[in-house]
């Protein structure tokens, strides 16, 4: 081929030390095959973007950036989360390359799924997505909540594909359309099967974990699959009005049939109907407040138009630059 790709791997590591090492080196061997097979340009490059990692992660990867060109390193000034980490990689590769592909550091993804993503976007696609094959190297909780989360966010009609995680490719085109998007509330994917453009799937093996334990602690996932739904649909908001009319109609229900007693006479012992009714309504009210107060919260933090992440600096060496020369 005339001109190879110019391929962009972005690689979000939070605290990642004791994997690092293993992944920048199989990276780097998959990056020099794709690079000898003229499938992908000499000038393609490994971007990590250390997500406010404490550990020597950074260090880690400046070392790498020192040893090879091939490497580079974007460092955020705290922990933004891993969404940010790939948005800012995505938003710095798209102006060398022709292509990003988003992997995790942990090496759970199969990175040999790569020449299928290329020839996915060899063949004319602008978005490639990685769909793990099964769930057997998940515990049974995240098994059980990560297939009850791509079921309700179906039944809240967004669109996104079960069981793919971020390992995707995305051609320059479609990043510059990313680009546009400017909400905080960030849930990658759910929002870019919203965008369109010719896509393609490419199913791939989940390993085990190569080192590290998972950054992904309960909190953080609770987090993304809210913001998942609620930046993805107001679905739940129609809920309520549906479950307040519901709620109505029950209650008109025994309305009536109380004046009906009272015309004929027949005081009813009330005690348990009373507290049960009050603890039901009451629940319901709460809930949807609280449904009504999260979308509030979240007009409330877009209104600000904060940055979603802060770049505290970047390395990235070209290919005509003398050795050393390190761009801040
Ligand atoms: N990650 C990140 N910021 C975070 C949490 C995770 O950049 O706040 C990165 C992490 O380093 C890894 C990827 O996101 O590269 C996926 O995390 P992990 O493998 O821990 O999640 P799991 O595979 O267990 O869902
Ligand atoms: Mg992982």
């Amino acid at each position: 081929m005339e001109n190879p790709t110019i391929l962009y791997l972005v690689v979000p590591c939070y605290n990642e030390e004791e994997v690092l090492d293993k992944t920048a080196g199989v990276l780097r061997d998959k990056m020099r095959r794709l690079t000898q097979a003229g499938k992908i340009s000499a000038k393609s490059k490994v971007l990590f973007v250390n997500d406010g990692s404490r550990d020597r992660t950074w260090q880690m990867i400046c070392a790498w950036t020192k040893q090879d060109r091939m490497f580079a390193g974007l460092c955020f000034s705290k922990n933004f989360g891993h969404q940010s980490a790939i948005l800012a990689g995505m938003m710095a590769a798209r102006k060398k390359a022709d292509a990003v592909v988003t992997i995790d550091a942990d090496l759970q993804q199969d990175i040999e799924a790569l020449d299928q993503f290329l020839q996915c976007y060899e063949e004319g696609c602008d978005i490639v997505y990685g769909v793990r094959n099964d769930r057997k190297t998940d515990g049974f909780f995240k098994k059980t909540t990560a297939g009850l989360f791509y079921r309700l966010m179906h039944l809240l009609g967004s669109e996104t594909i079960t069981n793919h995680a971020d390992y995707r490719l995305m051609s320059k085109k479609a990043l510059d359309a990313l680009a546009e998007f400017q909400e905080t509330n960030l849930f990658l994917r759910g929002l870019i099967p919203t965008m369109g453009f010719q896509s393609d799937i490419v199913y791939f093996d989940v390993k085990e974990r190569e080192a590290g334990k998972s950054k992904y602690t309960f909190k953080k996932e609770l987090t993304l699959a809210m913001d998942g739904i609620t930046s993805m649909s107001t679905r739940p908001l129609q809920l309520i009005v549906i479950l307040g009319f519901f709620t109505f109609l029950v209650s008109l229900g025994i309305f009536v049939s109380c004046i009906w007693d009272w015309a004929h006479g027949r005081v009813v012992a009330g005690w348990t109907t009373t507290v049960a009714s009050t603890c039901l309504i009451g629940g319901i009210m709460l809930l949807s407040q609280g449904i009504i107060g999260v979308y509030l919260g979240k007009v409330y933090m877009e209104s600000k138009g904060r940055p979603r992440y802060i770049v505290e600096s970047m390395i990235l060496r070209e290919e005509d630059e003398e050795d050393g020369d390190v761009q801040d």
